[in-house]
């Protein structure tokens, strides 16, 4: 475990790379209003397991490997080989899933790759508001699946494998954290995670409509305190996004240890801001890594960020480092 704190950002004055999100898929089977893919026009496409072979030869070592992007990553087929590939690296592996292709046989393929956490995205337990914000997707058929994958890793013996529950900052998932919160401590999962929402690229009105809004913060604060509460009664791990951030001398640390590699190579540097049409600093395909990680526009988006000037930051959730200061959370660390 890396205690967040204790991550050291820069050795001999270069950052070093410790986390790599690397996008298995960017096709998905929904259209979440709040996702970005919904709104933008990039070619879809499966990173091939001969091409993420090539891209962990490329990538140095590192601690964490997250394989998700702005895709399903259960619609690649080579998911569980990914990350055996992963494993053998030395690197903690991670996906996050929609839980809604989680058949018992791709549940068993994933519990049995080698895999150390998975994430499972669901935002609310009511049916009406999960149809929202899911359209095509149904709550009962993602939470047999949940509850399948939870039996198979307690029958299985894979109790170290964590597994938690995703969620986004909208409305309903504030309305139901004492409901997920309960569900996730009846079958034995060992987290509950909320994140904040970049709505930079949303259609206008659309984060007013899914957000705590005039509610607000005195809301939100309230929410996550008592739903913190409740999961340590419960024995839930439960890490919401800072509460009382923003603590303006501190900045994300995203491009300074993590980077985001999409299905058809391009270096970004973060998953809150994956579009490679909007910013990218090189195509790992093309360009050793090294020469992307220590660019000078890598290099000149990094200090833009630390000095609180970059304007592709400027609506980002994680801007003054929410998910990495020292105080976001009691059980702040690095995940997979
Ligand atoms: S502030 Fe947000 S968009 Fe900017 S680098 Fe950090 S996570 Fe990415």
């Amino acid at each position: 475990m890396i205690e967040r704190e204790s991550v050291q950002v820069y050795v001999n004055g270069r950052p070093v790379l410790r986390r790599v999100q690397i996008e298995p898929t960017n096709r998905c089977n929904f259209t979440c209003g709040y996702c970005r893919r919904t709104h933008w026009a990039r070619p879809e496409g499966d990173m091939r397991l001969e091409r993420f072979r090539e891209v962990l030869d490329r990538l140095p070592e590192v601690s964490h490997i997250h394989l998700q992007g702005v895709g399903e990553p259960l619609l690649n087929k080579d998911l569980p080989a990914m990350i055996r590939c992963s494993r053998l690296c030395g690197a903690r592996v991670g996906t996050t899933t929609n839980a809604s292709l989680l058949s018992m046989k791709k549940a068993m393929a994933l519990l049995d790759s080698g895999i150390n956490r998975i994430n499972l995205s669901v935002d609310t337990l009511e049916a009406t508001d999960f149809s929202r914000l899911r359209p095509g997707l149904s709550i009962k058929k993602v939470l047999a699946n949940i509850t399948e994958l939870a039996e198979l890793r307690y029958n299985g013996g894979y109790e170290d494998i964590s597994l938690a529950f995703a969620l986004v900052t909208v409305q309903p998932a504030i309305e139901s954290l004492s409901s997920i919160i309960r569900l996730a401590a009846e079958l034995g999962l060992d987290e509950v995670y909320l994140q904040n929402l970049n709505g930079s690229f949303l259609p206008a009105g659309y984060l007013d409509e899914e957000s705590p809004g005039d509610n607000g913060y005195g809301y939100y604060r309230e929410a996550t305190q008592s739903a913190h509460a409740l999961a340590s009664r419960l024995g839930i791990r439960f890490l919401p996004p800072a509460m009382d951030i923003p603590d303006y001398s501190w900045r994300c640390r995203w491009p300074l240890h993590g980077c985001n590699v999409t299905w058809d190579g391009f270096v970004s540097p973060c998953c809150l801001q994956p579009d490679p049409d909007v910013l990218h600093f090189g195509n790992l395909f093309e360009t050793d890594f090294e020469k992307i990680w220590s660019s000078p526009a890598y290099h000149h988006f990094r200090a833009r960020v630390q000095a609180d000037c970059e304007p592709l930051c400027a609506g980002c959730p994680d801007r003054y480092g929410q998910m990495w200061h020292p105080t976001a959370n009691p059980f702040a660390e690095l995940q997979p």
